[in-house]
């Protein structure tokens, strides 16, 4: 059996004290610097850690602004890309603008400047715009019109546009099955017509004294459409006289409906005689050209509305 020999301590002398305190000296050296180094590293590791920190931070600010802006991004030119207003040319389209309402001015013009002088031709005669004008271009009827339409004596004469037109709208009404139409009255000179006027004069001194407020059915050769050559009455063989059950006929009211397509219009309707000063006469046709016909048709207007809707007649055709 091994007795272990007690380790024996040996007492510190001088010797043994320098170098303990070197010793120790070194070792406070290395904890020093090692505590440096942890520092060190606690601090590179502190920056790193706020760097990444930022960099994501920046990353995922740029991918947010990126989602915003990227649409409107797309429609964004390149500074050096020429710009709309130069691609497109916007004076042009300014300018196009321009012209194309300008064009459409110019055809409204034109058209109520065509429509103007239509109308311009068409002669006004009633109390206010006396006639003393006679047609020199009458035609007669009776070689003109078919033999289905009935001829009074008296009454085969009109200025030749109202005659061909008349010709044409008989025509179409016979193609149409109507063959039962009477020429009742045409052209009249001034001498007949204003011996109509006359003898009524004498029978009541007052008759047409206001005729707005109380319209009259015969007029004096100066009111006359009649003596113009371009109104003709028409009749029926069921109605052959004026009188106001005619306006039932079917022949009636085939003119009131087509008579427009060949230039004529009712010169005297129903609602307007206080305007034309006139009875209702559902007989009595006015040429006055197709356009003109078919505008006053269309419009409602009798003759006076219409031409007053162009400022006619002027005044200086009034004197
Ligand atoms: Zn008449």
């Amino acid at each position: 059996m091994s007795i272990k020999k007690p380790i024996r301590r040996s007492r510190p002398n001088s010797s043994n004290r320098s170098r303990s305190s070197y010793a120790r000296q070194r070792s406070n050296s290395v904890i020093i610097r090692r505590t440096r180094r942890h520092h060190y590293r606690r601090q590179q590791k502190k920056k790193l850690f706020t760097y990444i920190w930022v960099s994501s931070a920046i990353l995922i600010f740029c991918i947010i602004l990126a989602i915003i802006f990227i649409p409107a991004k797309e429609n964004v030119l390149p500074v050096d890309a020429p710009q709309i207003s130069s691609v497109l040319d916007t004076s042009s389209i300014e300018d196009s603008s321009v012209l194309q309402s300008s064009l459409i001015s110019s055809i409204v013009d034109e058209e109520y400047q065509r429509a103007y002088e239509t109308a311009a031709q068409i002669k006004l005669v009633n109390f206010d715009h006396p006639n003393y004008d006679d047609p020199d271009n009458l035609v007669s009827l009776d070689s003109l019109l078919s033999d289905a339409v009935t001829i009074n004596s008296g009454a085969n004469q009109l200025a030749e546009p109202a005659a061909l037109a008349l010709k044409e709208m008989f025509d179409a009404a016979e193609a149409e099955g109507i063959t039962t139409y009477i020429v009742n009255s045409a052209y009249r000179d001034r001498a007949t017509q204003q011996s109509f006027w006359d003898n009524r004069i004498a029978q009541d001194p007052s008759y047409g004294d206001d005729v707005y407020s109380n319209p009259v059915k015969t007029v004096p050769a100066t009111a006359s459409e009649h003596c113009t050559g371009l109104a003709v009455d028409i009749l029926c063989d069921s109605v052959p006289h004026g009188t106001s059950d005619y306006k039932d006929t079917q022949e009636a009211k085939w003119l009131a409906d087509n008579a427009y397509r060949f230039g004529f219009i009712l010169r005297y309707p129903d609602e307007k005689q206080s305007i034309t000063g006139v009875m209702f006469e559902p007989w009595h046709y006015r040429y006055v050209g197709k356009d003109a016909a078919a505008d006053i048709y269309a419009s409602g207007l009798c003759l006076e509305e219409y031409l007053a809707s162009f400022g006619l007649p002027e005044k200086s055709s009034l004197s």
